[in-house]
């Protein structure tokens, strides 16, 4: 594809903020891009926490059309890469303490629809070079409800770039009341039953779906779930009436942050070639949790965030299950008070067995994906998922729902695929306790009764290649698209 301008929209960016797999895609994405050809440009917000780990940064622009008084913007680079990287700095919005969409007791910071409105507007303005940058964006791609309204405000200037809109997660929207489109002084003509409005209030979400020349999200299932209402949060009819504006396009991962033989936090690389590092990963997981030294028990493990999405009460309800089983468990995760406690509960009352470290914890997080036997990922919805594709690079056997990318990433231990060497991992249908018992008492049987498939298991595994090259070019050519999208209207 030629050489375009593409403006990479993004409110978290690995590694200088994270809260989940959209700062991944956004930390290695557009270097894939720029790989092809792209002269590929990111913006986010400039939170307190962000700045730091950007340094060196230079002061840009001071004058951008729209936005608020005294808004900069600060350019550095993506780090490890050449990539343009864009700080939008509005103190009074995104220079404070916390994460980026909530306060540090969990809330929703109450001045989101402001905070990510101005932050849109600047997009607006970097991509129709109203920013003094001297740079127009051909394409700009934009990511989750966050940056949602840019697509929706640039629908309106005649000479406009081509918008491209991916979906990470349905179900986070931005719905707010009616009156923000007047706060927000939003333009009235957005306002109606095929703009921002959904179900009566304003939705940035409803902006991205709606304006956008295409449309994606990571996985190809999830593509087609979310055209459904048990997963469509109320957009199904919308995303199924723009069926063909939308790509399902997997996920990439960056290997040269997830590869066991490269990776600085484990205490021993290991490879396919050589997994006796893998064993010493283990051993070190098992003492830093203080779990029984035992080479032989099935480790299981699990990180994520502590959300009704991952199905934490699933695993909760197997507890009993897993210590009868005489497996260990570790689990690394924040989010909701319940889960937080009753994992906390259950590591107290299984010393030896059962770890929990709750927080946010990048190198244990590698460290567990090293060190444990199988990854659990019980997932209502999982729009792509990563660790799972963490876990198989890392000779760790994902037992995963099938669903999102989760179905399409893993493939099923059952004998047609054992016989035809494919299989990766465990599936499980159902997102109920009973089901979740099944996959891990498959699992768990294999590897105790079985260990040349469990060793096919992970070798096949650790052979996928899910780097970002195939999925780029895929996004090449989705921006190609949507530039003729746009042009015929
Ligand atoms: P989601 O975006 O829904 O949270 P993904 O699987 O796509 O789920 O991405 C989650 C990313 O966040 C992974 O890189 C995972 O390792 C990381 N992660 C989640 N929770 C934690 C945690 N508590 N500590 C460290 N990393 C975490």
């Amino acid at each position: 594809m030629a050489a375009h301008n593409v403006l990479f929209v993004a409110s978290e960016v690995a590694p200088l903020i994270k809260t989940g797999g959209l700062a991944d895609v956004a930390g290695s994405l557009p270097a894939a891009l720029k790989a092809q050809k792209q002269d590929i440009r990111v913006v986010m917000p400039a939170y307190r926490a962000a700045l730091a780990n950007a340094l060196p940064l230079s002061i840009v622009s001071l004058n951008i059309a729209g936005v608020p008084e005294g808004t900069r913007l600060l350019e550095g680079r993506l780090p490890g890469t050449s990539v343009k990287l864009y700080l939008v700095d509005i103190p009074d919005l995104f220079d404070r303490d916390g994460g980026p969409y909530v306060d540090a007791a969990g809330h929703d910071w109450a001045d989101n629809p402001e905070r990510f409105a101005a932050f849109s507007r600047t997009a607006c303005a970097i991509a129709l070079d109203q920013a003094g940058l001297d740079w127009r964006a051909d394409i700009v791609h934009c990511n989750d409800w966050q940056s949602g309204l840019v697509p929706a405000l640039l629908s309106r200037h005649a000479d406009r770039p081509a918008t491209v809109f991916t979906i990470h997660n349905l179900a986070y929207q931005g719905h707010f009341g009616s009156y923000m489109l007047h706060q927000l002084g939003l333009p009235q003509d957005l306002w109606h039953m095929g703009g921002l409005e959904f179900h009566g209030g304003l939705s940035f979400m409803k902006g991205g779906i709606a304006y956008s020349d295409a449309l994606s999200t990571v996985s190809p299932t999830y593509a087609q779930e979310i055209q459904t209402a048990a997963y469509g949060y109320g957009f199904e009819g919308l995303l199924g009436h723009r069926r063909e504006r939308l790509r399902g396009i997997l996920n990439g991962v960056d290997y040269t942050q997830w590869s066991p033989d490269k990776d600085p936090h484990l205490s021993a690389p290991y490879s396919a070639k050589d997994l006796s590092g893998k064993a010493a990963n283990k051993a070190a997981l098992q003492q830093h949790f203080g779990l029984a030294q035992e080479a032989d028990t099935p480790l299981i493990g699990l990180v994520g965030r502590l959300a009704e999405q991952k199905g934490i009460d699933l695993l909760l309800a197997n507890i009993e299950r897993i210590k009868s089983l005489g497996a260990q468990l570790v689990v690394l995760g924040s989010g909701d008070k319940y889960s937080q406690t009753a994992l906390s509960q259950a590591a107290a009352t299984a010393p030896g067995q059962i770890g929990v470290h709750i927080g946010f914890n990048e190198g244990l997080a590698h460290r567990i994906e090293a060190g444990v036997d199988m990854f659990l990922m019980p997932s209502r919805f999982e729009p792509c998922g990563l660790n799972q594709i963490y876990s198989l690079k890392y000779g760790t056997v994902p037992i995963v729902r099938y669903t999102g990318g989760l179905a399409d990433t893993v493939v099923d231990a059952n004998e047609a695929n054992l016989a035809a060497k494919t299989a990766t991992g465990f599936h499980f249908g159902d997102a109920t306790a009973a089901e979740l018992t099944h996959a891990i008492e498959r699992a768990v049987g294999m590897y105790r009764d079985h260990n040349d498939l469990w060793q096919q298991l992970i070798r096949t595994g650790m052979k996928q290649d899910f780097s970002w090259r195939n999925s780029a070019k895929q996004y090449l050519e989705l921006y190609q698209a949507a530039l003729q999208w746009r042009d015929q209207g």
